[in-house]
């Protein structure tokens, strides 16, 4: 598995839509200060589903649509497109979007393959795979020290995500609710 191409239209600083295609192995980004890279980042884990606005770095939801003096977007979307060959992820299906599209109003919509999807599916696809947006695939600026400073209950998590048992231990935690 492996990330094959990203497409981001009207997120953070992406007025208009971008293609980014990934080769397997490693891509450098690079670019001056202020110019959009941590923004790549950010768009990776907002379409992972991830909720916390501080970890994307913005104040509030809306935060993440494009808005400028003189041009504002109604919405912002990000299209994941992953390499599924392997059958890593549990889908039939060689490649597999994943899209995330918030409105001004606040709505979100999340899609697989481009069908509508619960936040849910998103995590459960991506759960002990490696790559959810909690499972450190991506370490964003700063990152790194607040790992070193987490709590034990904190870095348990991590350990659980990367030993690949979080799947069934939310799912017992879930039964037991029940
Ligand atoms: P550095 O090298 O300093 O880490 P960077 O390339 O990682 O820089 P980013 O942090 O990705 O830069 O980009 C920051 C820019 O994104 C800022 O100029 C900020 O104004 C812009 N930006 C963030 N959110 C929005 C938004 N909603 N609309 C327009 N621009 C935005
Ligand atoms: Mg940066």
């Amino acid at each position: 598995m492996y990330l094959k191409s990203l497409e981001i239209n009207g997120f953070k600083s992406f007025s208009e839509k971008i293609e980014i295609e990934f080769i397997k192995g490693i891509t450098s980004i690079v670019g001056p200060n202020g110019s959009g890279k941590s923004n790549i980042l950010d768009a990776i884990l907002w379409v992972l589903g991830e909720q916390s606005y501080k970890s994307i770095r913005a104040k509030e939801s809306r935060d993440v649509i494009f808005h400028s003096a003189n041009k504002s977007k109604n919405f912002a979307e990000v299209v994941l497109e992953i390499d599924n060959t392997d059958r890593q992820l549990k889908i039939d299906e060689n490649i597999i979007k994943v899209s995330r599209k918030l409105f001004k109003d606040g709505k979100n919509e999340y899609r697989i393959n481009g069908n509508k999807v619960r936040l849910k599916d998103i995590s459960e696809l991506f759960l002990d795979t490696g790559v959810g947006k909690s499972a450190y695939s991506v370490i964003g600026q700063g990152k790194v020290e607040r790992i070193i400073s987490s709590s034990t209950k904190e870095i348990r998590d991590i350990i659980e995500e990367a030993a690949g048992v979080k799947k069934i231990k939310l799912r017992k935690e879930e039964a037991e609710k029940k």
